[in-house]
């Protein structure tokens, strides 16, 4: 393809997508094909010549939209919102056009220096303290990482350093596979099941620890499995605390989990991967009360703030520990301007890095501070609307708190109910939201999550939901759905928990 053609592609790209996205409304949001579609559609082998791009943008809506759960329908109620907008699409396309690989300042200067710039943009904007950010002369700083769940893995890593060494000062005789062999990690039955991974993958045994009546983390309960554990002989090291976890958006108790974890010593990470876009308000800031106590931060702005995936932020207080976890520090690696900028290399798992800054900087330039407050304002208003109309429907109830564009419901009376209810909103696909269970009852999540949401689109999914649960209630006997419905599964499913659902705040941790 030469660059006459490409400019057409691009363009031709560009209209396809304007159309896709301004579109949304009228593509169901589920698709309805069955598992292996795609195989029927396109050849077993790839073709021996080359073909025509024109052919190619044909395929797209022939072979791939079949297939596409449109997660950007005002439709789409599922899960948490992944954020797309014109300024990150287009942030997305000229990273991808650079296409350098910024793994250390020489290796592309602005790759490096717009994201140490982003990030204090950012952290400005949702006022972290000044020791979190960049340019506050001290050891603290922002990178962005391809996800929360890499987040939470990195900020375990850099603990398990900082506790080895602090514990070799004390024990200069144990060696260090005697001190990581002691240590344990700390978070609530709610967190996301990938706080549970990083535990896997970072050998550190992570304690799933019960929660209140508001599926809060307390600060007692912290204290008291700290107690335990050193009673025990081990070495606790890390907690992960969540700011609006996935099942019921529900904020651990920071003000007093924070100061139990810095007498401890115990490493502190913050996981707002969805509710943080928030913070951009001042009225939701007090959510984040208690941040000053944490060691590393981070949310995903590729959720909720109108930034393509992938962009997760995160700040830590003292980027040292990271740079002495993962420095391997090859001679060929060099350059000489070392150590004035951050190696962003040092802060992550991979070697490689996009220039993942640039939608970042689209977004903050074209929305502004207003137009992201607006977009979160509007949102959470939106999902507002929704509760009232449950409210005003006695055969319903909410089941916890309102908490930013959640809201969790079931229909009153047996649990079979709701479930029948889900079945049938899983069959019509007119509006995709997913199932749980709170307390060993089943719920259903209401996420406003498409930027393109508007309150006619409230409207219809509750006027689908309304007439889905009459069909339920006058139905005599129990509708039986084949079991097929659910072969889009939830990113991170666990084993104990079959049929695609959360499960939150019952006995076992089993939730996103
Ligand atoms: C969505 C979510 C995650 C996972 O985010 P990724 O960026 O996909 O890893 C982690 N924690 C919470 C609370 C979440 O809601």
């Amino acid at each position: 393809m030469d660059a006459t053609e490409f400019r057409k592609f691009g363009k031709a790209a560009v209209d396809y997508l304007a159309d896709y996205l301004e579109n949304l409304r009228d593509r169901p949001v589920l698709p309805s094909v069955e598992p292996g579609y795609l195989q029927n559609l396109i050849p077993g082998d790839a073709p021996e010549q080359p073909e025509k791009w024109q052919d190619i943008l044909v395929d797209i809506e022939r072979v791939i939209m079949p297939g596409v759960t449109h997660w950007h329908s005002p439709h789409f109620h599922a899960y948490y919102p992944t954020a797309n907008s014109y300024p990150g699409i287009v942030g997305e396309m000229l990273s991808a056009g650079i296409g350098c690989i910024g793994f250390s300042w020489i290796t592309s200067p602005a790759c490096t220096e717009l994201e140490v710039a982003m990030m204090d943009w950012l952290g400005k904007l949702i006022q972290l303290p000044r020791e979190f950010l960049n340019c506050s002369d001290g050891p603290g700083g922002g990178v962005i990482q391809g996800s929360a769940s890499e987040a939470t893995l990195v900020g375990l890593l850099a603990a398990k350093e900082r506790s080895v060494r602090r514990i070799q000062k004390l024990h200069p005789d144990w060696d260090e596979g005697t001190i990581k062999a002691k240590l344990v990690a700390y978070s609530s039955d709610q967190s996301n099941s990938s706080v549970e991974k990083a535990g896997l993958l970072g050998s550190m045994p992570m304690r799933l620890l019960p929660t209140d009546e508001k599926c809060r983390l307390r600060g007692a309960t912290l204290e008291q499995a700290i107690k335990s554990d050193r009673e025990r002989g081990l070495i606790p090291c890390y907690v992960v605390a969540t700011l609006g976890t996935t099942g019921t958006c529900a904020f651990d108790c920071l003000e007093e989990l924070g100061p139990i974890c810095n007498k401890e010593e115990l490493w502190l990470h913050v996981d707002a991967a969805y509710a943080g876009s928030a913070f951009i308000c001042p009225e939701f800031r007090h959510l984040m009360a208690g941040v000053n106590y944490a060691d590393s931060y981070n949310f995903n702005p590729h959720k909720w703030m109108l930034v393509n995936f992938d962009c997760s932020a995160m700040w830590v207080k003292d980027s040292q520990y990271l740079i002495e976890a993962f420095s391997v520090d090859r001679i060929y690696l060099k350059h000489q301007h070392q150590g004035r900028t951050p190696d962003y290399r040092h802060w992550q798992i991979p070697l490689g890095r996009r220039f993942r800054s640039i939608k970042l900087w689209m977004v903050l330039r074209l929305y502004g501070a207003e137009g992201l407050q607006q977009h979160i304002r509007r949102q959470v208003g939106l999902a507002r609307e929704f509760e009232a109309l449950l409210r005003g429907d006695s055969r319903f109830e909410i089941v916890t708190d309102i908490s930013m564009g959640l809201v969790c419901f079931r229909l009153k009376g047996a649990d079979s109910l709701t479930k029948n209810l889900h079945e049938r909103l899983m069959e019509s696909k007119k509006i995709y939201i997913i199932a749980a269970t709170f307390r060993d009852k089943h719920i259903l999540r209401f996420v406003v999550c498409s930027r393109i949401t508007e309150s006619r689109d409230i409207a219809f999914a509750w006027e689908e939901i309304r007439s889905q649960a009459e069909q339920v209630l006058h139905s005599d006997a129990p509708v039986h759905f084949p079991k097929t419905h659910n072969h889009v599964k939830f990113n991170g499913l666990r084993k104990n928990c079959p049929n695609n659902e959360l499960k939150v705040n019952g006995n076992t941790n089993g939730q996103g």
